[in-house]
């Protein structure tokens, strides 16, 4: 919005353009220098038009951008139609794909542009982007660690491929520890076409290794020990090793310390479960790539819910889009809720509120909630409604003044009446010890 202010400032944008031309603009992506810009509002029958904004506008924006950004930049011009048709040349307008017979086990799409840099990661991506920019002058290893789908294989694949585009001819190999492992076997065994000598060939004639999983090596005897001679060797020469752990390397019991040494030499960075906005910022961005169009609150409804595992967030959102396209039906908050109904609620804990005990209380008495709160002093509803405190100081939060507001305006002192009386019963009575059980059980039912 800055860079559209001073644009129509400085170079006396009439209103009417401002408003046809430049306030509709977005940014659809930036990688490297080129900045995508979406001329939103434009009919791909108007698709001449393109040539009308390049001509006019294209030079003033990039001076622009530069002055507010110091970001010297080439603007590209797209229509709101091209991102969808082909959302991934959109999300790296730039760059052909890389030619490299290194990139051939590379996911293209996990770039340091795709990657959403929060407090959790933030060390773990500036120690692969300076691995990145110059391998084997900075940290090495660069050990990655940290739990499932949050990110370790995006940062290798980012590596890797900064790497290959910045120089093609690098010999770059990416490979998980399982695949190194089968590759080791066959090769011992020399079953399949590649031998001992050429597994060796492969894996030292290379300048960077990054190798994923490292934790499904250690403790596998023979396999281990390749590893430790290939990375080594590899060390030796000056040669990049990138690895990543589900753990850090002092927690490998069986791991030798010659081992556990040089993983610890380099950089050991870890990747924690991502905060709310960095959860946010990722669906955003996501939904961004994909080109989906979801509502701020469903996407804050997913952030909400969905806590320790990206793959899973990223699930969340395709899940939702799938299901909207199924049932050709717009995503609103049910909908999303239907469509995450096996991701999200299994594993919520419900709240347990005041008014779920005394509803619960009620049904197993055979009374009315109106009862448990009204004045009434009868046994049958005198007990339940004791029993409804004493389980409401145990199960909820609420302050014994809260308690009483919700059951009919008593003070607290009645409530915690109510709780020691019961407190006092459970202890020689098991009839009402096994009913309690039972009715914690229908309020939290697992
Ligand atoms: P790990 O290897 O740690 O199990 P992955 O690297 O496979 O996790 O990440 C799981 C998914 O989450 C991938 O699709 C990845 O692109 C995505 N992801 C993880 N971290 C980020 C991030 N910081 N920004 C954007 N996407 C991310
Ligand atoms: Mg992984």
């Amino acid at each position: 919005e800055e860079i559209k202010e001073k644009l129509k400032e400085d170079h006396d944008i009439t209103n009417v353009s401002y408003k046809t031309w430049i306030q509709p603009m977005q940014v659809a992506d930036v990688d490297n220098n080129t900045v995508t810009v979406v001329l939103n509002g434009i009919e791909e029958e108007q698709r001449q038009l393109i040539d009308f904004v390049n001509k006019k506008y294209r030079f003033i924006l990039q001076v622009t951008i530069e002055e507010v950004t110091d970001f010297a930049c080439n603007v590209v011009f797209v229509l709101p139609g091209d991102l969808e048709k082909n959302h991934t040349s959109a999300a790296e307008p730039s760059s052909a794909p890389i030619s490299s017979p290194y990139s051939a086990n590379l996911n293209q799409k996990y770039t340091f542009d795709t990657f959403v840099v929060g407090p959790n990661n933030k060390f773990a991506h500036a120690a692969s982007l300076a691995v990145a920019e110059s391998p084997a002058e900075r940290y090495n290893p660069l050990f990655i660690y940290g739990g499932v789908g949050l990110g370790k294989t995006h940062l290798m694949h980012a590596i890797a491929n900064f790497i290959l585009r910045n120089n093609p001819d690098a010999r770059v190999l990416y490979v998980t520890s399982e695949k190194f492992t089968n590759e080791l076997i066959d090769a011992i065994r020399n079953k399949n076409s590649i031998s001992t000598f050429e597994f060796r060939e492969k894996y030292r004639n290379i300048d960077v290794l990054l190798i994923d999983d490292i934790q499904f090596i250690i403790g596998k005897e023979g396999t281990q020990e390749e590893f430790f001679h290939t990375f080594n060797f590899l060390h030796d020469n000056q040669k990049q090793i990138v690895i990543s752990s589900d753990k850090p390397p002092k927690a490998f019991e069986t791991l030798e310390e010659r081992l556990r040494s040089r993983f610890e030499m380099g950089l050991p960075v870890d990747i924690s479960a991502p905060d709310y906005e960095t959860r946010m910022a990722i669906l955003r961005k996501k939904e961004e790539m994909e080109g989906y169009n979801i509502d701020n609150e469903i996407l804050k409804y997913i952030a909400t819910n969905i806590k320790s595992n990206i793959r899973e967030l990223e699930g969340a959102l395709t899940k939702i889009t799938a299901y909207s396209k199924l049932y050709k039906t717009d995503i609103t908050q049910e909908v999303a809720e239907e469509a995450l109904k096996d991701l999200i609620s299994p594993n919520q804990v419900k709240e347990v509120t005041v008014d779920t005990i005394i509803d619960t209380v009620s049904e197993h008495f055979h009374l009315k909630p109106a009862d448990i709160i009204s004045q009434k002093r009868n046994k049958e509803v005198v007990f339940p409604r004791q029993i409804a405190m004493y389980l409401c100081r145990y199960m909820t939060e609420s302050p014994l003044q809260m308690i009483g507001k919700a059951m009919g305006n008593r003070d607290h002192t009645t409530i915690l009446h109510g709780i020691e009386k019961i407190a006092g019963e459970m202890q020689e009575n098991e009839n009402l010890k096994s009913t309690i059980d039972i009715l914690k059980k229908k309020i939290m039912p697992g």
